[in-house]
């Protein structure tokens, strides 16, 4: 296999059997993955696709395609995505980005923009028209403002990576910003995942008694908030 797209089914937290015609892996909302009605040797290059007989789930971009997808997103509304009742959950988005590092490495498929890709980006970056799928040009975390599907790919690839543990997650450019609590953003995501936390992006009080226990641990002043010193610590400085 020589790719991986990444999608939503536009249903609910639970994949339908129908969603299981169409995709190879199916990640529903507690973060459980179901394989679909079809192997994914179904879609390998050279097998002739017969409708009703592989995963049908990326328009001229089936063969050598894997389709994962998290269920999710049903009646989502492209100006508010956010506002969704099946909106992916954290524990979710955390399964997809491990079942693809999985994947990734049993087919060995390296992981960079024009081989593991979210529906949204097929377009962009390979060319492949696709009637305006935007699986996913929001952050499925919920957390980065942007609506550019390579940026959010960009995002998931790199945790996809450092769940192969090739690399460790990319800092964002620009020096890390003071976080204490009632912060919230990609930098606390940051933080709560390099502290084994979940990373909802949003600083509470839990993630301020783990960050003092680490900075009690690390012999820092332990203040509960996450500067430059705590930042280093973290091994998240630049
Ligand atoms: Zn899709």
């Amino acid at each position: 296999m020589q790719r991986i797209v990444l999608h939503h089914t536009a249903g609910g937290l639970k994949p339908t059997a129908f969603d299981k015609q169409h995709y190879h892996r199916l990640v529903d909302g507690d973060g459980e993955v179901q394989a679909g009605l079809h192997p994914i040797s179904a879609n390998a290059p050279g097998r002739q696709l017969t409708a009703g007989r592989y995963a049908a789930h990326t328009r001229g971009l089936n063969t050598g395609s894997i389709g994962v997808s998290m269920a999710c997103m049903a009646n989502a509304q492209w100006h508010d995505p956010r506002a969704c009742k099946a909106f992916p959950t954290p524990v979710q988005v955390e399964a997809m980005i491990a079942e693809v590092a999985r994947l990734c490495r049993a087919y060995s498929i390296p992981v960079d923009r024009r081989t593991v890709l979210s529906h949204a980006e097929v377009q962009t970056t390979l060319g492949i028209a696709q009637a305006g799928k935007w699986d996913f040009d929001y952050d499925p975390f919920g957390i980065l403002d942007s609506r550019d599907p390579v940026r959010i790919g960009d995002m998931l690839r790199d945790r996809i990576s450092a769940a192969l543990g090739d690399v460790e997650p990319q800092a964002p450019r620009g020096p890390m910003p003071v976080i204490r609590r009632g912060s919230k953003g990609e930098a606390v995501a940051m933080a709560q995942r390099a502290l084994g936390l979940a990373a909802d992006g949003i600083f509470g009080p839990a993630t301020e008694t783990a960050v003092v226990a680490f900075q009690r641990k690390h012999e820092l002043l332990p203040d509960g908030i996450v500067g430059r010193a705590t930042w280093a610590a973290l091994n998240l400085e630049n």
